[in-house]
């Protein structure tokens, strides 16, 4: 498979690599400059709609965590729409270009690097609301790993506090598999998206840009009611599980499901 122009590090056989750590390995400069240049935010609002905004409304949420703060999309946006965001990435570059995006529009993000897993080391106080978008939390590899963060979630919020996470829907991919006619498209053909290599414990997704360059991303195939059961024994009490943005929803139909917690 070509890959041209890639920094990007899975090692010898990357099906292999199924590590939590190698999350700032593939997001380096050169795939997060690409990506933030195709995927135009206007039209990335304008397909998400406002529903996370609604839903932190809803619970009179002010104070806002981002924790997969990436190059920045949701931090911008929250902060837009009046709320108190700090915004958090473990990999470097990603913090870096939300920074400069932020700057870009007028403000400046208040920005921490910290891995989830270690998440209260580094930030301080507690939030009304903690958000893990754009299919983040996919990145963990292990059990433990994904305790670990979502107990760090349940820790940075008031008692009352919300975490919403969002995902892909792997159940379909892995119950039902995958057809090329799949194949996700962002910012009309743009980039093409498709899992490369899918089995219980990879989901290697492929992203081909129109200049032929390829970048990869290795993800833990999270099945639904798994992560629900997490969210439960961490301790979240009220989870609400939408589908694409709706309340109701065919199971094989959703390409994201979006989980809210809270706790009380
Ligand atoms: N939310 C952004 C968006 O929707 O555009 C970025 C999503 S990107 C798919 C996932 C982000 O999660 C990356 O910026 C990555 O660095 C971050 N991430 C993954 N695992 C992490 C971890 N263990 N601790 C902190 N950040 C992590």
């Amino acid at each position: 498979m070509s890959n041209t122009m890639t920094d990007q590090d899975f090692g010898e056989k990357p099906v292999e690599r199924r590590d939590t750590d190698n999350y700032v390995k593939e997001y380096t400069e050169s795939f997060v400059d690409k990506w933030d240049d195709l995927i135009d935010w206007d039209s990335r609002a304008k397909s998400e709609g406002d529903f996370f905004i609604q839903e932190l409304k809803k619970r009179g949420a002010k104070r806002v965590l981002d924790v997969a703060t990436g190059t920045g999309f949701h931090s911008v946006r929250l902060l837009e729409a009046g709320f108190d965001v700090v915004s958090v990435d473990g990999a470097p570059e990603m913090l870096v270009k939300a920074f400069e995006n932020g700057r870009k529009r007028g403000h400046i993000l208040r920005t921490t690097q910290a891995d989830w897993r270690e998440l209260n080391r580094d930030i301080y106080g507690r939030y009304d609301a903690v958000v893990c978008l754009g299919n983040s939390f996919t990145h963990l590899f292990n059990e433990n790993d994904r305790r670990k963060a979502l107990a760090e979630f349940y820790a940075a919020l008031n008692h009352d506090g919300v975490l919403i996470l969002d995902q892909r829907n792997y159940d379909a991919i892995l119950d039902h598999g995958y057809s090329s006619a799949h194949t996700f498209y962002y910012c009309g053909d743009n980039v093409s998206v498709y899992p490369e290599h899918v089995d219980d414990g990879l989901a290697r997704f492929r992203y081909a840009f129109p200049d032929k360059s390829v970048f990869h991303l290795n993800m833990f195939p999270l099945r639904k009611p798994y992560v629900r059961r997490l969210m439960r024994e961490v301790g979240f009490q009220n989870i609400e599980t939408y589908g694409d943005f709706k309340e109701t929803y065919h199971d094989t139909e959703p390409d994201f499901f979006i989980h809210v917690a809270s706790k009380k």
